[in-house]
């Protein structure tokens, strides 16, 4: 149920607020393509247009930044939409929606998130179901994110990922379904809100949030390997090979690997900083329950940091963002602390 727009494009006598929305890609805009399968090909106008109920919420700037699909996303490219989104607000927007696809959307999230720095909503959103197929969700999703961004109860909760009526923290956020219309879950905490007849109802008040990270300006490249069963830790050369700039693990449990994996570990951590998160996709890292070789007491010796409730995609995003900013390598395990400390975890 959405409010009556009288005549003159106002609300109830108010002026409708300005959102800014940006396209990227995505399944939300993909058709089929000549060549088998779909691409990308609406706009962000053709988005818009789809949806004539988005008149209803607010005065839109659209525009197709990218189209392309998530996984060809890059650090390049999402530094391109930060800086597009703060220029909208600089220029009035009262909230930006960004549609892009699905896959990658919780890094997207998390990383526009280290660095946003107004109140204003920065809501990110895309689709599972493709226009072209029955139940399509790109036209909800996008009407509901622009509900959001139009919200003034939205204000100070920083990224926002809409999808299937939920609104879920940019920290939180994790695709855990190939297919699935519900396909985004927030793990360790749950989701910020739900869309009730087109108002947005949020479980908490926002919460407290890190200082945005300093202006990247360098490109570290960090990795991140996953350790399973047998694994004694051979990628770790080709790590070192490579000059990674920083290494994420994701590991057992409550952050661990194998004492062959373990053993290897020392010379990676005197090159670089080394983060070992969980690969379980809930839940917090532990710093001082396990004792054995290649558990955190051990790894913690040997110079790892603890990721805590971060999942390893999302440590990555950290590590780079406090490697971007030039932090000195003396200065990093404080700042990775800080972080961890600045914003805690529910
Ligand atoms: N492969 C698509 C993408 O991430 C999936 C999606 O949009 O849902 O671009």
């Amino acid at each position: 149920m959405l409010p009556n727009r009288t005549g003159d494009g106002t609300l109830r006598g108010m002026t409708l607020p300005r959102i800014a929305i940006a396209a990227l890609g995505g399944t939300i805009c993909m058709t089929p393509s000549a060549e088998g399968g779909v691409m990308p090909k609406l706009d962000a106008a053709d988005l818009v247009a789809a949806v004539p109920e988005l008149e209803q919420i607010g005065s839109l700037h659209a525009e197709t930044l990218f189209n392309l699909p998530s996984s060809a996303l890059d650090f390049g490219i999402l530094r391109h939409v930060l800086d597009w989104a703060g220029h909208q607000v600089e220029q009035g927007a009262e909230g930006v929606v960004i549609t892009q696809g699905t896959d990658s959307l919780e890094e997207s999230a998390f990383f526009l998130d280290l660095y946003w720095q107004h109140p204003q909503p920065l809501v990110l959103t895309g689709a599972m179901r493709n226009p072209g197929m029955a139940g399509a969700d790109g036209p909800a999703n996008l009407l509901a994110a622009a509900i959001a961004a139009a919200s003034p109860s939205a204000w100070g909760r920083g990224v926002l990922a809409v999808l299937n009526d939920t609104a879920h923290a940019a920290r939180r956020v994790r695709k855990s379904h190939t297919l699935a219309p519900d396909a985004f879950r927030s793990p360790n905490g749950g989701p910020l809100g739900t869309l009730v007849e087109g108002r947005w109802h949020w479980f908490s008040s926002a919460e407290r949030r890190a200082e945005p990270l300093a202006p990247a300006f360098i490109t570290p490249h960090v990795a991140l390997l996953e350790t399973c069963l047998g694994d004694t830790g051979e990628l770790l050369d080709g790590v070192l090979a490579a000059k990674f700039d920083g290494l994420v693990l994701s590991g057992f449990g409550t952050g661990h690997v194998s004492p062959a994996f373990a053993e290897r570990l020392g010379p990676v951590c005197r090159r670089m900083p080394v983060v070992m998160a969980s690969r379980t996709g809930a839940g917090h890292t532990t710093q001082a329950t396990y004792g054995a070789l290649g558990s955190e007491i051990d790894l913690r010796k040997r110079g790892v940091w603890m990721a805590a409730d971060l999942d390893a995609r999302k440590a990555r995003l950290l590590l780079w963002g406090l490697l971007a900013a030039g932090t000195p390598p003396e200065r990093l395990g404080e700042a990775w602390a800080a972080w961890l400390q600045g914003a805690p975890s529910q």
